[in-house]
Parts: structure tokens; sequence; C-alpha cells
């Protein structure tokens, strides 16, 4: 599709529809929000309901506060304290908001409609299946684990993605203790059992591993004595590096830190196959494999499609991707008609390409259609090329170009910069390589609640852009119209928690800080971040407790 004239910039997805006419009587339109995780919950919370009727599904009829998890595995903070009850975050919004704890498995694109089954709802009439009709659906669904198809994970391994599953850790440790502690066993079976593996060298392994060194140091070893030089915690690692996602000095910190505290960290081994005893690995450079003996492993290598999510895939012709593709506004893609958004670690953005664009881009700039852009001329559109495609911007920044003059000079050879003109095939050329800077927003509950938030902020101004709902970005040509600028993640910098009162983190314009007071910095913006003031309250009492008393060690 071509750009429908007056913008400067192609809006081809955002232009092909509109949003239906919202009029005073006409009833409200429906919302039918999906998931209650970061990504849902922060649409909720901006979105203006009264101006919808919204309803929301979701399995669990709370929300949880996914980056203390692996604090609940070992008892630092307790599960109570990290959850939030839905009904009562949305207690001033009841009139507008409707809530049911069921699940969604399957959303009918065609006929708009959503199929839900309620678990408590079984025993009542048979069934507790139920339909829902909306006119904007927002996907929120977030991740499953991804076990790669590895044999024997699915039987033999923990998980760590809900609450429930971090009880669950949390019994099974205990229970590795008190197994390895009765008579009779042999020092070889104590090995084993105390043999903590972790699959997964991300952010979420290493802080859980970090977890439960801290909980063997300070608790269990005084309580156990007679095991603890059996007592063995080791991070397998399919990549060179553990948080590889983060500053190489940061996982530098973290392996060194892991070192001094005896926790092996085995890089570059790929785990092919797991048995109720064994986990078998296999080295990616030599290829040889290595079978260990463990007592309690976690598996956290990796997110995956939830079924659901792939069915509506397949439904709309979105096939061989990890998640929902959407448009720069969130929209999904080849959804025509149905207007559905998706948000979350569910959802993906796939960012235009400017190649894609170039003619069109090209024309635009070019005001007194001379057939040339002057500098000037690319200086007049350049924000909003940058803002429709933010590649433009990434760019520069990673040639460390100061100026978009620098870009055109690399191709069209040392000109002067004043009297500097470009024709198409000098421009494509200077843009060529700009869209490889393209890259995804990580699945991170920062990303998810910076959706919602962007999500709901559209929806709220629905009304006053029906022409497009979260169409182009800015009032060009004097239209007059309000648009929306495309969805833009802004990276606030992200923790990894070490274990030992230490942390690293990474913040904003390329800073880094690791060690004590990082983890200072960690416990205050936690305790910030807190939904409300209730749970706010209760994580800082159970760190406090913790301090004091130590973790609790009963199952
Ligand atoms: P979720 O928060 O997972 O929400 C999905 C929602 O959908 C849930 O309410 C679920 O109950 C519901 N649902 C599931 N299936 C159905 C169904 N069939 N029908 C209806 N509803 C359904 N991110 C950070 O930024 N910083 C961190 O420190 C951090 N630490 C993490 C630690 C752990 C242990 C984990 C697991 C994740 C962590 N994350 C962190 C990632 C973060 O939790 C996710 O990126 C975030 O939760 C994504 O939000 P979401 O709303 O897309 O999905
Ligand atoms: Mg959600
Ligand atoms: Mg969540
Ligand atoms: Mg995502
Ligand atoms: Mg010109």
């Amino acid at each position: 599709t071509a750009a429908s004239g007056g913008g400067l910039v192609a809006y081809a997805d955002s232009a092909a529809e509109s949003a239906p006419e919202p009029s005073q009587n006409a009833p409200k339109k429906k919302v039918l929000v999906l998931g209650t995780g970061w990504a849902g919950t922060s649409f909720l919370k901006n979105l203006d309901c009264s101006q919808y009727e919204v309803k929301v599904i979701s399995p669990r009829n709370y929300f949880a506060f996914t980056p203390l998890l692996p604090s609940v595995t070992c008892g630092t903070v307790e599960p109570r304290s990290i959850i939030e009850p839905i009904r009562r975050m949305f207690e001033k919004k009841s009139k507008d908001v409707t809530f049911y704890e069921a699940e969604c498995f399957k959303i009918d694109a065609s006929k708009k409609t959503v199929h839900c089954r309620s678990a408590v709802g079984t025993n009542l009439d048979g069934n507790g299946d139920f339909m829902l009709d909306y006119d904007y659906l927002v996907v929120a669904l977030g991740a499953t684990v991804n076990t790669f198809n590895t044999p024997g994970v699915l039987e033999h391994c923990d998980f760590l993605k809900e609450v429930e599953d971090a009880q669950k850790i949390r019994r099974s440790v205990i229970d590795c203790f008190e197994k390895a502690s009765l008579p009779n066993i042999s020092e070889e079976e104590k090995r084993k059992t105390l043999h903590f593996v972790v699959i997964g060298g991300g952010p979420t392994g290493v802080e859980f591993a970090a977890e439960l060194h801290d909980f063997l140091v300070e608790d269990l070893v005084k309580l156990y004595p007679a095991i603890q030089e059996f007592v063995k915690i080791t991070i397998i690692q399919s990549g060179e590096h553990i948080l590889n996602m983060f500053d190489e000095r940061i996982a530098a910190f973290a392996e060194e830190k892991f070192q001094r505290d005896g926790i092996e960290v085995a890089t570059g081994f790929r785990v092919v196959r797991v048995s109720d005893d064994l986990i078998t690995m296999k080295s990616k450079s030599v290829g040889e494999e290595v079978s260990v003996p463990y007592g309690m492993a976690v598996w956290s290598a990796g997110i995956g499609t939830r079924p659901v999510i792939m069915d509506f895939m397949q439904q709309i012709g979105q096939t061989n991707r990890r998640a929902l593709a959407t448009n720069e506004w969130l929209r999904v893609r080849e959804c025509e008609g149905v207007y559905g958004y998706a948000i979350g670690d569910c959802a993906t953005v796939s960012q235009r390409k400017i190649m894609d664009d170039i003619s069109m881009v090209f024309k635009m700039a070019d005001k007194d259609n001379s057939g040339t852009l002057t500098l000037k001329e690319i200086y007049d559109v350049l924000e909003d090329i940058c803002l429709r495609y933010p590649q433009v911007e990434l760019y520069m920044k990673s040639m460390h170009m100061l100026d978009i003059a620098d870009l055109i000079k690399g191709a069209i050879g040392d000109a002067h910069k004043e009297s500097m003109v470009v024709n198409i095939e000098e421009f494509k050329k200077a843009l060529s390589h700009v869209d490889s800077q393209v890259k995804s927003a990580p699945a991170t509950a920062q990303v998810a609640s910076q959706q919602g938030n962007y999500l709901a902020e559209c929806f709220n101004k629905m009304d006053k852009c029906k022409e497009q709902p979260e169409g182009p970005l800015r009032m060009t040509g004097g239209s007059g119209r309000h648009f929306f600028r495309p969805f833009r993640y802004k990276h606030l910098g992200q923790f990894a928690p070490l274990g030992g009162e230490q942390a690293a983190a990474e913040l904003p314009g390329d800073w880094v800080s690791m060690g004590h007071s990082t983890q200072w910095l960690w416990y205050s913006v936690y305790a910030s971040k807190q939904v409300s003031w209730r749970t706010r309250v209760l994580v800082v009492s159970d760190w406090t407790r913790r301090f004091v008393f130590g973790r609790d060690s009963s199952r």
C-alpha cells in the first residue's frame, strides 16, 4: 500500500483501515483483555475504562511481580507478598471492568469471539466453557517455557515462570536436603541429591543460582552441617558466557563472583537429554557428550509460544514465528478488520524497513520536485524519518556519526557539505545498511508494561482520532488530526542480583554499576516498583525478617 497523501512518511499498515465511528448514543465498544500479567495490568491501569465496556480474562485472579519470583524459591520473600489480587487492583474501576477467572483456549479471529474455559465452573453445569465477543481485542497472554523439545525436560525439570513454580522449587530444595540427611545414604548418593543444576545462564537462571547459593551458605549449612560438604550448584549455559544480554563487564563480574562462591559455570554446553538422575549435555566445540548425576534441575533456557497464540497465528497466516507480529502501533499484522492488538511477551513489533519505502520517502522529502535532495530538504524530514524508522538513528549512533550528512557523504564521496545534493540512487545507497539495525525488544516486564501504557494512551484518545486509531505519528501538513507516534521502547536499565548482597546493573547511557551499593539500589528500585502499598510493605518486611532471622527452611 502506498502513502495516503498528506503525511510525510508512509504508514502503510495503519492507513489501510479505520476505526468504526464512535457516536454519542451507540453502546460502548467492547474491549476484551486476555491476560493479567505485566502487559495486561499496565494497559488496564492506564485505560480510561469509562469509555469502554472492558472485560478481562485470566486463569489466575492475581498479578504476580515476576522479578521477585527467584526470591520466592528460597523463602527470601513470601509468595503472598508479590501478588496482588486483580479485583483489588481495579476496585475503583469495578463499574467498568469485569473480570472472569478463566483460560482462553481459542481466539476466533473471523467471528471476533474468544472461547474460554473456567476451571471452577466445571462442576456446576458439566462444563465451564463460555464465549465472549469484542470490538477490540488486547492479547497479553505472555509466554510459556521452551524446552526446545529436549527429551525428559518436561518430566524431570522444574521451571520458574509462575508463583506455583517458585513454591514447588522451594519444597524440592528442602526435600533434597532432608533426603540427603536420612540414614544409610551413601556419599555418592548424597552428592547426587545435593547437586543443584540450573539450565540457562540468562538473568532468571543466574539470579536463581545466586539466591540458592545464599540460602545454602546463610541458612542451610547451619541447619544441615553434616552434609554441607556435598552441596554443589552448577549452571549450564550454551553460550560462551552467562548473562550475555548484559554488558561484558557484568558477565565477567558475575562469572568471577560465582567462581569464588564455588558455583560451577559450564559454558558452551547444550543439554540434550534429562533422565530421572542424569543430565546429559553436549560440548558445542568438541561435540562430546557428558552426563552428570543431579538431585534437582531448574530449566530456564528460553521462552516459547502458548498454544492459543500458535493457533491464532495460524488463522491469520503468521506462520513460522515465535511471537505474534504487530506493527509499530502494536496492532496485530495481517489481521485486517479484526481489531486485534498484542502486547508483552506474546508479541513482537515488526519494524518496517526503510528500504521498502525508500522511493516514497525520497519523494516526500523532495519538496520542490527537483529529483534531488539538498541537505536542507533532508534535515527538514529527518525527525519524522527517525520516528518512523528508528533504525536510522540507531545506525548513525552505532557508526559514531553525529549527523546525517556523514551518512550521505559516505555514499557520494567527499563532497562539500553545504552544497551537497543527492539523487535517489545515492540516497538509497546511503541508507542501504540502516535496516540491519532493526532489533526487537527483549521479553521483559519493562517492555510489557511500557507497551501496556502506550496502548492504553492510544485507546484513551481513540475518539479524537477516529480516522486512524493508531495511525500516523504527528500532525503533519497541517491536517489537524491527532496522530500517535509509533511505540518506542525506552530502556531504563536492568539489574542482575548475584547473591551475597551484591548486584550488577546496566543503567541508561552505558552505565554499569556493580557490587554492594548496587544491591541497595536494587532493593530501593524493587520496593518502589511494587504495584501497591500493601505488597510494598510485605516485601520490605520479608527482606527485614530475612536479615534478622534468616530464611524459613520448613517446606
Ligand atoms: P505475563 O506477565 O506472563 O502475563 C501473562 C498473563 O496471561 C498472566 O496473567 C497469565 O495468567 C495469563 N494467561 C496465560 N494463559 C492464559 C490463557 N490461556 N487465557 C487467559 N489468560 C492467560 N522482567 C524484567 O523486566 N525484569 C526482571 O527482573 C524480570 N525477572 C523475571 C524473573 C522471572 C522468574 C520470570 C519468569 C520473568 C522475569 N521477567 C523480568 C520477565 C517478565 O516477567 C515478563 O517479561 C513479563 O511478565 C511479560 O509480561 P506479559 O504480560 O507479556 O506476560
Ligand atoms: Mg499480561
Ligand atoms: Mg506477570
Ligand atoms: Mg514482546
Ligand atoms: Mg529537491
